[in-house]
């Protein structure tokens, strides 16, 4: 069976998708109030963060677009030390979409929330003329704990800068797919709670967070030096690349330091407490090939010391050659 545009009626057929797909796997003491809105008890900070996801293909090797639209949302709520509760869904379904792949990333979906402690608490579905593709905005609240302040502006002379393991996966994985090449590279799409819960109760003092997805470390990095008008340095041995990668990367002239992820993260933390950081996300299934990349420094821009020796400059990325990674 295949989506139609009756599906988006708001008629029967509607109903029955509804019911069929996502009542099946999106069930909870919110949702199924089915008023016209969710309505929460929440006291505190709270983060707030919205973000769409157009990636084709819509399964990959590691994960799908139902997976994505749950971590990208939610670590972006873990990266300002936010507790993720609650995510809205909506999906918009081209024509002709099989209603059997639509249940399938509905159930990755609902895993991934529950796996993520989060609530599917609203949600709309639309139909468009198409080609049986599908795109889903997930937006999400958590609530931040009392004293915790992590920003980006927060970065001091001293700090280190640790990442969570290797770089690249997800881009070139949907590169590969895209351009039909037969590889074993994996998305790393995840959530990434495991490890900043680590962090916080082994009381690191973590200065800021950042997902590592699309612009890549490089633009990351630069987007923090910015903000806290400081400069970093970085070591090129110490950049987390696995060698398929490495060669993948080499082959289409791609480089690792802009190539998104969606399961990484970088931790700026006090210095004092670079190692026990380190340890601490090493600690952890998603964190065992964390590094130590460099250093908070005075002054602007982000540098790299390179293999030989020199330094070079690390720039933000400028325009991007595949738009639907995410
Ligand atoms: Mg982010």
């Amino acid at each position: 069976m295949k989506i139609t545009m009756a599906h988006g009626s708001g008629g029967k057929s509607s109903a029955e998708l509804m019911k069929s797909v996502f009542g099946k796997y999106f069930s909870n003491d919110v949702l199924d109030q089915m008023e016209d809105a969710a309505v929460l008890d929440i006291a505190g900070r709270i983060a707030f963060s919205t973000d769409s996801f157009v990636v084709t293909p819509i399964t990959f090797k590691g994960g799908d677009i139902g997976k994505l639209a749950v971590c990208g949302t939610v670590n972006d709520l873990l990266m300002m030390g936010a507790e993720p509760l609650y995510l809205t869904s909506a999906y918009i379904l081209e024509e002709g979409l099989e209603i059997d792949r639509l249940d399938a990333i509905a159930a990755s979906m609902a895993d991934t929330a529950a796996s993520a402690g989060v609530k599917i608490v609203a949600g709309d579905t639309k139909v468009v003329e198409g080609n049986g593709g599908l795109m889903i905005n997930t937006t999400g609240i958590g609530l931040i704990p009392e004293g915790r302040n992590i920003s980006a502006a927060n970065l001091k002379k001293g700090d280190a800068i640790l990442v969570s393991g290797y770089l690249g996966d997800h881009h070139a994985c949907i590169l590969s797919a895209r351009m039909n090449l037969t590889n074993h590279i994996q998305s790393d799409c995840a959530v990434l709670k495991p490890i900043v819960d680590a962090l916080f109760s082994h009381d690191i003092r973590v200065k800021a967070m950042r997902d590592v997805t699309r612009g890549g470390l490089g633009t990351m990095l630069n987007e923090l030096a910015n903000t806290s008008q400081c400069s970093i340095e970085i070591e090129e041995e110490r950049l987390p690349v696995r060698d398929e990668v490495r060669g993948f990367c080499d082959v289409l002239g791609l480089d690792p330091l802009y190539m998104g992820n969606e399961g990484k993260m970088l931790a700026v933390v006090d210095g004092a407490d670079a190692e026990k950081a380190l340890e601490t996300m090493r600690g952890t299934d998603l964190g065992k090939d964390a590094v130590i990349l460099g250093y908070v420094q005075e002054g602007k821009g982000v540098t790299m010391r390179t293999r030989l020796g020199g330094k070079r400059v690390v720039d933000m990325l400028y325009g991007e050659g595949l738009p639907r990674i995410c």
